[in-house]
């Protein structure tokens, strides 16, 4: 998986000539420090690098183009320790291109009531430094995210964290390059979409390949190799003996892995970070890729069913955001509803491909018949899914925007054995409830796929929706229907 680590959000401080040279040595030792905080702080998944205190408008322009075009650099903090002019600001505002937060914090936490005089007044007053700049951001009409509170304090670490984040998985799609074997399912209205608007306003391009492509490389996967990742199987997952070498029903499980292993090459040759595939499309292959999907998924490819390209993308988004948190990120579906009134619960699952970077018990290898598609049983990982607070998003083209909406979960734990179920699945309480989460998920027209998160919150999300410029809904604790509706009728206009 991705190391958060190789990524850099730069710390700049802005500033001016005014104060003197005394002044603006303390500014550069506080913004060191500052930066050296954060960097250290656990709480925050990337490197934060100090950049010199931007005096003047050229330097602000140099530092920000330079933002722009060093690689890994995934953003850009700032933070006016003193008073920076903003009309300083607006040529590097202006061409910066990579997602911003402001930091509004000070050097000290408190104030310092028996030795507070003039000087200390000019050299921290990022309470009034900090509204010029906001001012100038707010009037170029460009997104960022404000976060406010003493540097330490470690709800604006994780706030600082959680952005980071977002702009990781943002930093990911650019030039990212995702594959379709075949369309998208007949007729199918939601996982469609435009794929030329999607590379113009995500960054990352969608293309098609022949399903032939791929039974090619299927068709060349060497013995010795299939055995190889057969041991890894065996030592992995529970697995039947009739599925072991020698086994009755071996040679489900022998294809499996011959799958996997052609479609990892076809990934990493391609430098492809997600696919999709479709039932429909299937010609010269002996199974549906179940197991192979579950596994890459588990490697960090974003994927989704039926051609849902739009899905895939979010969910590899998704894994970049969350790597190293516990918990998962994974590909859903919402399947079924328990409509007991004492204890209303959705069941997620899809066919097959629910991956167990999700999983809360040891995977069981499993092969089963599968009432679609017409191929021969394919194996698959089966498991449960740990219950607590989890979300499910979706990306959806609603004609002349992208809009993205996320529901707030509780998920919970699985309360009967599904003996006849042989899929990955998961149980969850949509948020506020069952009744207005499901009509506000479907007044927004959210599909039925999702990316299902469990360590990613509603507000790192919408970060990630910020930097794409698109419509964020949230559908959780305090909604309403009135709220969601009136939302979404002001968004029309507002997207005009
Ligand atoms: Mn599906």
């Amino acid at each position: 998986m991705i190391d958060l680590k190789t990524f850099e959000v730069w710390f700049v401080t802005g500033s001016q000539h005014l104060y003197g040279e005394e002044t603006l040595k303390l500014v550069a030792e506080h913004s060191q420090e500052i930066a050296k905080g954060l960097d250290a702080s656990g709480k925050i998944p990337v490197r934060v690098v100090y950049k010199p205190t931007v005096k003047t408008t050229q330097e602000i322009y140099d530092t920000l183009l330079a933002a722009n075009t060093t690689e890994n650099v995934i953003g850009v903090i700032t933070w006016m320790h003193t008073f920076s002019p903003a009309k300083m600001w607006i040529r590097g505002l202006a061409v910066l291109n990579k997602p911003l937060l402001h930091l509004h914090t000070q050097y000290n936490r408190d104030i310092p009531w028996n030795s507070i005089d003039m000087d200390f007044m000019n050299l921290n007053q990022s309470a009034h430094g900090d509204r010029e700049f906001g001012f100038m951001v707010s009037r170029m009409r460009k997104n960022r995210k404000v976060v406010v509170g003493h540097w330490q304090a470690a709800d604006v670490e994780e706030q600082i964290g959680n952005w980071s984040r977002a702009a990781a998985g943002w930093y990911d799609w650019q030039g990212g390059k995702f594959a379709r074997f075949g369309d998208n399912m007949r007729f199918v209205a939601v996982t469609d979409g435009d794929k030329v608007e999607a590379e113009l306003k995500f960054g990352f391009s969608v293309n098609t390949y022949g399903i032939g492509d791929l039974v090619a490389l299927i068709d060349a996967v060497s013995d010795s190799d299939i055995k190889a990742l057969l041991e890894e199987y065996i030592e992995k997952y529970t697995i039947a003996p009739d599925l072991l070498p020698g086994g009755e029903r071996h040679s489900s499980v022998y294809e499996a892995a011959r799958i996997e292993i052609a479609l990892r090459k076809f990934l990493v040759d391609g430098g492809f970070k997600g696919f999709s595939d479709t039932f429909e499309d299937l010609h010269g292959m002996v199974q549906l890729p179940g197991l192979a999907v579950q596994r890459l998924l588990a490697e960090g490819y974003g994927f989704a069913g039926e051609g849902d390209w739009k899905t895939a993308a979010l969910v590899r988004a998704f894994k970049v955001m969350g790597s190293g948190l516990e918990g998962g990120n994974g590909f859903m579906e919402d399947y079924t509803y328990h409509f007991d009134p004492n204890n209303e619960l959705v069941l997620g699952s899809h066919m097959l491909e629910i991956d167990e970077s999700l999983a809360s018990t040891k995977p069981s290898l499993e092969v089963h018949p599968l009432g679609i598609g017409g191929k021969a049983d394919p194996a698959r990982l089966v498991f449960n899914v740990a219950g607590g607070a989890a979300l499910n998003a979706s990306i959806i083209d609603v004609g002349n925007r992208f809009r993205m909406i996320v529901n707030e979960v509780e998920a919970v734990e699985p309360q009967n054995e599904l003996p006849n179920l042989p899929v990955a699945r998961v149980l969850w309480k949509p948020l506020p409830d069952m009744k207005t989460g499901c009509a506000g998920w479907i007044y927004a027209g959210g599909a039925h796929h999702t990316a299902y998160s469990q360590n990613l919150s509603a507000e790192t999300i919408q970060d990630f929706t910020e930097m794409a410029g698109i419509e964020f809904i949230k559908i959780g604790k305090g909604s309403t229907i009135d709220s969601i509706k009136n939302e979404l009728r002001w968004n029309d206009i507002a997207f005009k």
